[in-house]
């Protein structure tokens, strides 16, 4: 890793920290994350494998926290306690409440956490017990995200995931009695068989339980994975694009009408209860990543980790030496497009033209103008409002109209890849 530059100076150190969990209990048919099936009865302490993991990360923890240390002290940036830390999986609920409790503790010995820490854990449903969530509660973890997918009996089976719609709403029961309100349900639409009516009573009864945040993804089909064996995208029994486009019109309807914020592309919130983790990628800012397969972006650099066990094994043994991965300034700006304009504040002109320079955003323009022209691109002054314009100017925001500009992100997106590779 090489640290230079006085941009990397001014963006500071990272303050928050993924930690990917890679065991599941079996693999979900559209999966393609790299995890490690462990199978029903695997859990926390009494799987070796798990046990292994958990020391390896800490290991990691350690080791990056040092070569941090010194890094940071010699071009002077600052070093702030962590303000979020994300337990994602695989299934981060099949960690035991001591192993949690351990892995917060090296953070916090390490990097310092804050107090107000956002502490967000992933958990599926049939995986924990009333006195597990207690116990995650009890150690610091203070957001939960339940990955539902869908309130169908039949479209959880086809999907190989590994509960019911009974153990939702056993999950949902434990997590109202812990207290936690600050939790999340995840939604999947554009699965395959799924009917606009399916799909609307899913909406309708993640916004029944009410949680304070709800995530709607629509289903990508990829390579390697049963699903990309069994189906072609766009053709039945998965739906069209239409009726995909439907159903994420559908999402923000009845999201929005339920009372939640569309702050996000895939990503609805009550006031004050969106991810704070999730707004540091939007946002392009840094952050740490431990545990096989996770991204860190520190000091300006990238670092995708090994996706096999045993090479992230290796490596982290070998020191955690990274190959330098340097991001060439056409990547790190459509990098900071494609977070950007992922949220519903969007990105803000000045800071673009601030990093990447002024004539940047007239090429941005040259590719944006024609979806501005449609009503997909909005400008916006300083304060906020909506404004017409003839060229980009250099302070204000950019961002996507909802719920068009967030349905044909895609399309916009790719031809910003196509402006600046
Ligand atoms: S639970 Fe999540 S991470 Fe695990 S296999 Fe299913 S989709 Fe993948």
């Amino acid at each position: 890793m090489v640290v230079s530059d006085s941009a990397t100076r001014a963006a500071g150190m990272p303050t928050s920290a993924y930690l990917h969990i890679p065991f599941c209990r079996r693999r979900c048919f559209y999966c393609d994350f790299p995890v490690s099936v462990v199978g029903d009865r695997k859990h926390g302490e009494n799987s070796n494998s798990i046990q292994h993991y958990v020391e390896v990360l800490l290991q990691e923890i350690s080791i990056t926290s040092n070569f941090c240390q010194e890094a940071g002290a010699r071009i002077g940036a600052d070093r702030g306690a962590l303000e979020t830390v994300f337990f994602g999986g695989g299934t981060p609920s099949l960690l035991s409440v001591s192993q949690v409790e351990r892995i917060l503790e090296a953070l916090d010995r390490h990097f310092g956490i804050t107090k107000n820490a956002e502490i967000s854990m992933e958990i599926d449903p049939g995986t924990f017990s009333l006195e597990q969530l207690r116990g995650y509660a009890k150690v610091g973890v203070n957001r939960f995200s339940l990955g539902v997918q869908s309130f169908d009996e039949e479209l959880l089976r086809l999907c190989g995931r590994s509960h019911t719609v009974g153990d939702v709403y056993a999950a949902v029961d434990l997590i109202k009695q812990v207290g936690i309100k600050n939790f999340s349900i995840d939604l999947i639409s554009g699965l395959p068989h799924q009917s606009l009516e399916q799909w609307q009573m899913s909406l309708e009864k993640a916004v029944e339980i009410g949680p304070a945040h709800v995530s709607s993804y629509d289903l990508i089909v990829e390579e390697k994975t049963p699903f990309y064996r069994f189906y072609a995208p766009g053709s039945e029994p998965l739906p069209s694009d239409e009726m995909a486009a439907d159903m994420y019109r559908l999402a923000q309807k009845v999201l929005t009408t339920g009372g939640y914020d569309h702050y996000e592309i895939s990503n609805y919130a009550k006031a004050g209860f969106e991810c704070r983790h999730n707004r540091v990628y939007w946002q392009n800012k840094s952050y740490y990543g431990f545990g096989m397969g996770a991204t860190s972006y520190v000091f300006g650099e990238r670092f995708a980790r090994p996706r096999k066990t045993w090479e992230y094994y290796e490596w982290v043994k070998e020191g955690c030496k990274e190959e330098e991965n340097k991001a060439e300034e056409n990547d790190q700006l459509f990098e900071c497009l494609m977070l950007g304009l992922r949220l519903a504040d969007g990105v803000n002109l000045a800071s673009l033209a601030g990093k990447f320079g002024g004539d940047t955003l007239d090429k941005i323009w040259r590719c944006l103008e024609r979806y501005y022209r449609c009503g997909w691109v909005q400008v916006l002054d300083e304060k906020r409002v909506p404004v017409e314009v003839e060229f980009l100017p250099a302070a204000g925001w950019l961002r996507l109209s909802d719920p068009e500009g967030f349905l044909f992100s895609n399309t916009i997106l790719s031809d910003l890849l196509t402006q600046f590779s």
